[in-house]
Parts: C-alpha cells; sequence; structure tokens
C-alpha cells in the first residue's frame, strides 16, 4: 500500500476575492466589451440585491440574466441558457448563488461551445463522455459556502427522467475569478448553513479518512478545518451577524474542496456517490444525504479505513484515553452527536428513504458504473447495500 505522497500535477487558476465590497473589485477581471450573461438561481439573489450590485458592477458593458436554476440543478433547464447565450452570443458568464448555480453555470459555459450534443459531456451511462476542449470564461458571486463549486472545475448535474444526478470536472471549468462576501450570506436560513458546514465536513472526510499516507500538510490540515468546523458550528446560525464567524465559515468551506488537500493522497468519495442516487430519488438536500451515509460507511468499511479512523479520534475529537477499538467506537459516536446537534439526520428513515428502496437505490448505482468505489475501488455493490442497510435506522 501506498505511504509516501504519490506524483501529482496540481493546477488551481481561479482569482478569489474576498471580504467586503469585492463585487466592485470584478471589473478588473471582465473584458471591457464583454456581452454578460448573469445565472441565478430561484430568486434569492435577486432579493437581496446582490444582481443589482453585480449590474451596476458592470458598468457599460452588455448584459442580460438567466433566472431560475433550481436547487440540483437540471440538465433541461440549464438548456435553455445554453439555446440563449448561442442565439445572443453572450461571451462571458457570471454565476450569482450556491454550488446549484455554480455548478449549472460550468455546464453552460462548457456546452455553449460544444461540438455535438452537449449530453455527450456526461458519461456514467448518460452520453459518451466526451472532455471538453474549450469553455466561455465566467466568474462567480457566491452566495452559499458549502461546495467549494467557485474554486474547483467540477460539477453536478440533475437528469429528472433518468433519476440521475451526475458529475463532469474538466480544466476548462474553473471559474476565472469568485467572489466571497462573507456579509452575502448573512440572509441564509439556518438550513442552509447548516447544509454548507456539514456537506464541507464530508468533503474534508471523503479525502481524509482513506489509508495513511505520510503527508503531513494534508492531514494536518484536514483535521484543522474538522475541529474549527466542530467549533464554529454552535456560532453559525442565522441570527448571528458576526462578521469574523461568517468569514471562517466561508474559507474553510472553500478549502475544503479546492483540490489543496488532494494532490497525492488516496480518496474515497463513495458516500458522495451513494448521496447522489438519494438526492435523484426524492430531492432530498444535498448534505442531508451524506451524513447518515458517512456515519454508515465509517462501521461497515472499518477494517479497510481503520488507522486512519484512530488518527481521527485522536487528533479531531481527542480521544486518547481507550482502546483502539474503543477510539473508533467513540468517534463515530461523537460524529454522530455533532451532526444531531446541528439537526442534520444520522439514519436514512429521516429522510425518507425504507427498506424496500434499496434495491432501486442499488440498481442505480449499478446504472451509474458505481460498482468499484472507494479510495481501494473495493466497495462493491453489495458494500453498498449493505452501507445503505446500516445506515436506514
Ligand atoms: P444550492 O442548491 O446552490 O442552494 C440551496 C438554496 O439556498 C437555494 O434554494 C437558494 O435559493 C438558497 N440560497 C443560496 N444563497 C442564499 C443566500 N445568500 N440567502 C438565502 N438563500 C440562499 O446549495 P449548495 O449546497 O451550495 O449546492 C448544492 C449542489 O452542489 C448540489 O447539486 C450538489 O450535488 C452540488 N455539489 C457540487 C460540488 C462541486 O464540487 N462542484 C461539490 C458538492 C456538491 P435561490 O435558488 O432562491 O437562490
Ligand atoms: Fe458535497
Amino acid at each position: 500500500m501506498q505511504t509516501e505522497i504519490a506524483n501529482f500535477n496540481f493546477y488551481n487558476p481561479t482569482r478569489i476575492l474576498f471580504g467586503k465590497n469585492q463585487i466592485e473589485a470584478m471589473d478588473a477581471y471582465i473584458p471591457q466589451n464583454a456581452k454578460v450573461l448573469i445565472t441565478y438561481g430561484g430568486g434569492s439573489a435577486k432579493r437581496f440585491g446582490t444582481i443589482d450590485r453585480v449590474v451596476e458592477a458592470l458598468g457599460n458593458r452588455k448584459w442580460d440574466t438567466f433566472s431560475g436554476i433550481e436547487a440540483n440543478p437540471h440538465f433541461e433547464t440549464l438548456m435553455q441558457a445554453v439555446e440563449k447565450v448561442k442565439e445572443e452570443n453572450f461571451d462571458f458568464i457570471i454565476a450569482v448563488g450556491g454550488g446549484s448555480v455554480i455548478d449549472g453555470t460550468k455546464f453552460i459555459a462548457a456546452a455553449s461551445v460544444f461540438p455535438g450534443d452537449p449530453i455527450d459531456i456526461f458519461g456514467q451511462g448518460i452520453g459518451a463522455g466526451k472532455p471538453i476542449e474549450e469553455a466561455l470564461p465566467f466568474g462567480t458571486v457566491l452566495t452559499l459556502p458549502a461546495t467549494s463549486s467557485e474554486m474547483n472545475s467540477g460539477a453536478v448535474i440533475t437528469f429528472e427522467e433518468l433519476k440521475a444526478k451526475v458529475s463532469f470536472s474538466s480544466e476548462k471549468t474553473f471559474p476565472k475569478f469568485s467572489v466571497l462576501e462573507p456579509e452575502i450570506t448573512y440572509t441564509l436560513p439556518d438550513r442552509q448553513l447548516r447544509n454548507g458546514l456539514t456537506d464541507t465536513f464530508i468533503h474534508l472526510l471523503e479525502d481524509y479518512l482513506t489509508y495513511p499516507v505520510d503527508a503531513r500538510l494534508q492531514d494536518a490540515w484536514s483535521e484543522a478545518s474538522l475541529r474549527e468546523i466542530i467549533k464554529l458550528a454552535p456560532e453559525l446560525n442565522a441570527d448571528n451577524y458576526d462578521y469574523s464567524v461568517r468569514a471562517n465559515y466561508m474559507w474553510i468551506c472553500t478549502n475544503g474542496l479546492n483540490n489543496i488537500l488532494r494532490p497525492g493522497v488516496p480518496t474515497d468519495w463513495a458516500t458522495h456517490e451513494l448521496g447522489h442516487e438519494i438526492t435523484a430519488f426524492n430531492n432530498t438536500d444535498h448534505a442531508r444525504t451524506l451524513t447518515p451515509v458517512m456515519l454508515a460507511t465509517m462501521k461497515v468499511r472499518k477494517e479497510e479505513k481503520y488507522e486512519k479512523l484512530i488518527q481521527y479520534a485522536e487528533n479531531v475529537w481527542g480521544i486518547t484515553e481507550a482502546n483502539d477499538e474503543e477510539k473508533i467506537t467513540l468517534a463515530i459516536d461523537k460524529t454522530a452527536e455533532f451532526f444531531q446537534s446541528i439537526e442534520m439526520p444520522t439514519t436514512l428513515e429521516e429522510i425518507g428513504v425504507k427498506e424496500a428502496d434499496i434495491d432501486y437505490l442499488v440498481t442505480q448505482l449499478e446504472k451509474h458504473d458505481d460498482t468499484a468505489l472507494g479510495e481501494n475501488n473495493q466497495q462493491t455493490l453489495d458494500i453498498s447495500r449493505k452501507i445503505y442497510e446500516t445506515a436506514l435506522n
């Protein structure tokens, strides 16, 4: 098994404009003659004045908007935006929203200049999985810290009829810049704040909770981020407008999956694949699918992750006075208590998944080629089934 940091080739070209009044600062990074399409979701960005600020920052540039990108963005909705971009020749996009709008915009940016049918951008049984050679440039104004989509090149798109949630990633779909204004998070309701914090917690675990590699910075950075999330959680609520709490929340989330923690180490990501099937099945919020699955993964794949689970117990939860088995059990219990403290589900029953639904979820995993998941590609469909079963109640 690998014990040294593996060779890696790390690339992340996204500029971050962080702090107060940063929307104004994006002017320097959009060509003066650009024709800009502003994309947003169900209306929060408009309602809370962010769209107006973006328009003002664009000055004399030509612009229009495309709204209605839903949570877990749908392929069909995004294709309407692709048509608009092509017909009206937009050459720059600004996404204003959370992971859904930003992911959707990555697809719009790539599909608008894709030769052939954009469905082929997707693999996993949906399309031909062709590489993206080109994409329109785009920037983002982040309104919901959670996914790191503002500083990575991945996107997850929903095909409603097929009940599928499928991802793609390309070097061409990094944002040119992302505006991170902690004050924009003041309008988030508790549910979204908790979802964001939890999604990031799970992103960190997906990259960290694998098998040990002598990667000291990656480990220490992940452990510190996990500890800081646990500390931040009680202070992060819709009534607390503490700038410092929001600034830390935002930057921790962005660093959870901007891939700085991934070079040269094994990564898991099976929890996300199993979670995506649940969202595609019953539209549960992304983060709320992950907590029950992650807890069950720690139990079902304990042997595979044994050493790292002990390290997690010691360095994240401070559990040192116990034998190895007890440390792991205590760490899993502490993790469950933490999720409960921020009102996240710890069982699938809480998010409407019943025993009788598991067959369907496993069939969908098979359909999407998710038959050898995890850091060792050893999570077979049988193990995924066991994880769903263990997560039930
Ligand atoms: P989201 O789906 O983008 O947004 C959730 C809700 O929050 C929306 O209803 C939105 O309302 C509202 N909202 C956003 N900003 C707000 C604000 N400042 N004030 C009040 N309400 C606000 O949530 P998300 O968790 O960021 O994104 C989830 C998606 O990202 C999923 O599809 C997931 O699979 C994907 N994801 C992507 C990556 C990646 O690396 N690319 C990683 C993990 C997950 P409006 O619609 O009205 O604006
Ligand atoms: Fe996620």
